[in-house]
């Protein structure tokens, strides 16, 4: 079986992912931290972020994995575990600038597929539905509103000891929602095969319960 899970930022959807990676024993695949693994490593070379040449060649020549070590997965960037990285306010903010670039989203889309080719998946991103894996038996759109994924981000920020502003928050999830929307390729869009699954105001059980309840219908 082969799941693709696309929605904006903080909607949940890596939460969802990983609890139905578990349930339906699926492998996860979480794209979004590929393109996070490469931002991190184009800010250490100091590659402008406007260099589509540079940032293709980055791509074509970075070698981005995941291993599963005891029940966590760690995300490699050239054999560097950069796991602990790739989650920065640094990374958080330049991410969606680099994957604007289309020469570059070609090569990641060819090595997400690579990844998925003959297994049984749940990936979640932007584009999974529409590039990816464009035949999946099951593509959803995990969505919440502006304010409900500034709440959830606050709570996140918090529980990792940092203060973090409401209002500030809020505006980055904006500007990055229109960067991820508005983007020549893949960009973040509902598709006319995709099922909404809105999870505002509902805990992460609910939100199992209804995709389980989809899958098992069909
Ligand atoms: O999912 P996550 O918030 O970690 O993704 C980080 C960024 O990576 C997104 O804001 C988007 O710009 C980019 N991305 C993408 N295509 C994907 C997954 C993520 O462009 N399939």
């Amino acid at each position: 079986m082969q799941m693709a899970i696309d929605g904006p930022a903080g909607a949940g959807k890596s939460t969802i992912a990983q609890i139905l990676a578990q349930k339906l024993q699926l492998i996860y695949i979480d794209t979004g931290a590929m393109y996070r693994a490469l931002t991190w490593k184009a800010l250490n070379l100091k590659i402008a972020l406007d260099d589509a040449e540079k940032l293709y060649n980055l791509a074509r020549d970075t070698d981005v994995y995941f291993l599963q070590v005891s029940d966590e997965q760690k995300i490699y960037c050239d054999s560097v575990d950069v796991s602990g990285f790739i989650r920065t306010p640094d990374v958080n903010d330049k991410v969606s600038l680099l994957a604007s670039h289309s020469q570059l989203r070609k090569i990641m889309v060819e090595k997400q597929q690579k990844m998925a080719q003959g297994r049984s998946v749940v990936m979640d991103g932007r584009d999974v539905g529409e590039c990816i894996l464009p035949s999946a038996d099951y593509k959803f759109f995990v969505t919440a509103s502006l304010e409900e994924r500034a709440l959830r981000r606050m709570a996140d920020l918090q529980r990792q000891g940092h203060k973090g502003c409401y209002e500030k928050v809020k505006c980055l999830l904006k500007k990055r929602d229109e960067s991820d929307s508005n983007r020549e390729t893949g960009s973040l869009k509902i598709l006319n095969d995709s099922i909404v699954i809105d999870t505002d105001n509902k805990d992460i059980e609910e939100v199992i319960a209804e995709i389980l309840s989809i899958v098992k219908d069909n």
